[in-house]
């Protein structure tokens, strides 16, 4: 067989044009050239013509949102700096004086501060609401509701939110719903298709999932992310292209990494509940949990094993211990697990809500939420399940000393 000349192996030189590199190269450059005057007034003319200047966009930014949108369902997506960015260029996008937000109950601490301290300073409101109960949710709306902010998985209790009712609702409202998917994934929830108008995750925890990089994402149709680029690049909110780079190279990994650790999660949660140190285990995985069966419906099962095919509840699994912050502290020093205020890592990890995200919860909402200084918040990571046991074990039985 001969070749053509365009296969001939030596016509290729030394240079890599035109051929395909096994990862995207990472583009570090602040500014392209423009080479002529007319050129660059019409790469400036509208975003998307051209990379011009980085704050602008850049094209591992522009790889990265295509994964996300993609991961997602959704045909447009924003990386921002922080998980926080995402949010604030929502708030920002849409929002103005006199709106109202509705917000669960049950969020990340500083996604409060930003909707109820620093939105007050712009004249927004927020309504903090109970979203597990539709009626109690249905009351919190007012005629200026314009955003309803909820989590998939709440942190500690790992709540589940019912998306689509939640999501029929802010629509008869005139509303829009954002989902933060960040203690999910698109691998275990993709809320866009259960009715959410957009979601957002920290890609700083499980999406990226090597604790290296700090990174948020938003995703939604066109017509509702249509202001996003303009919030995103006028308030300056945007992503630099390493971290951009290393958090599409997490995501390639991410559904074995989800799944692997949901597995473990589950054996994990069971074998806390059989603990006599272990007074509550909080994980929708176990019959126990009030949102069990409604997990199974807006939470995926695994793909990896379609023979086997078993629902995933998330890595997350919070528990409390009999002798309180002391147990904590004690069982944080016998193990080999260490105490990160963080989630989503490849390894597993502690944290403790009362003296970290939970922090500044006032005393009665603590009680109501079912955390003391015994609660304990675990991430799992993609070690063995015999791992993760045999190290919680190993610091259960410090407890006894
Ligand atoms: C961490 C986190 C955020 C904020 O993300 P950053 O990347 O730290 O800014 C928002 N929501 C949830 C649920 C989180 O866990």
């Amino acid at each position: 067989m001969s070749l053509s000349n365009d296969n001939d192996p030596k016509a290729v030189g030394r240079g890599s044009a035109g051929r395909r590199p096994s990862s995207p190269p990472i583009q570090l450059a602040t500014v392209h050239a423009c080479r002529t005057t007319s050129e660059a007034d019409y790469l400036l003319e509208e975003p998307g013509r051209g990379y011009v200047y980085q704050r602008d966009g850049h094209p591992n930014a522009d790889d990265l949102a295509r994964s996300c949108a993609e991961l997602h369902g959704g045909e447009e997506a924003s990386i921002t700096s922080s998980g926080m960015a995402a949010l604030a260029s929502v708030v920002l996008a849409h929002l103005t004086q006199g709106d109202h937000v509705v917000a669960s109950e049950q969020l990340y601490g500083k996604t409060f501060s930003l909707l109820e301290s620093e939105g007050a300073r712009f004249g927004i409101e927020c309504t903090r609401t109970d979203i597990n109960d539709l009626e109690t949710f249905r009351s919190a709306f007012r005629p200026n509701t314009k955003l309803v902010v909820i989590e998939t998985i709440s942190n500690p209790q790992l709540r589940v939110a019912q998306i689509d009712a939640l999501a029929r609702i802010s629509r008869e409202a005139g509303a829009l719903l954002l989902v933060d998917n960040t203690f999910a994934t698109p691998a275990v929830c993709q809320p866009l298709t259960l009715g959410a108008d957009l979601v957002m995750e920290s890609l700083t925890k499980l999406m990226n999932g090597h604790g290296d990089v700090t990174l948020g994402c938003v995703v939604g149709a066109a017509a509702v992310m249509s202001r996003m680029h303009d919030v995103v690049t006028t308030w300056g909110l945007g992503a630099d292209p390493f971290s951009c780079w290393l958090a599409g190279r997490g995501l390639k990994t991410l559904s074995l990494r989800v799944e692997q650790a949901n597995r473990t999660a589950l054996q994990v949660a069971e074998f806390l509940d059989s603990q006599a140190a272990v007074t509550q285990v909080d994980f929708p995985g176990l019959v126990s949990h009030p949102d069990h069966d409604l997990a199974k419906r807006i939470l995926r099962e695994t793909t990896l094993d379609a023979r086997n095919s078993a629902s995933l509840f998330g890595n997350m699994v919070t528990f409390r211990l009999a002798g309180g912050e002391q147990s904590a502290d004690r069982l944080f020093a016998s193990t080999d697990i260490p105490f990160f205020p963080s989630l989503g890592d490849t390894s597993t990890s502690f944290s403790h809500p009362v003296s970290t995200s939970h922090r500044r919860i006032a005393p009665e909402m603590r009680q109501r939420l079912g955390i003391d200084g015994g609660t304990v918040r675990l991430s799992v990571g993609i070690e063995s399940s015999e791992w993760v046991i045999q190290a919680l074990g190993k610091g259960l039985v410090a407890l006894d000393d």
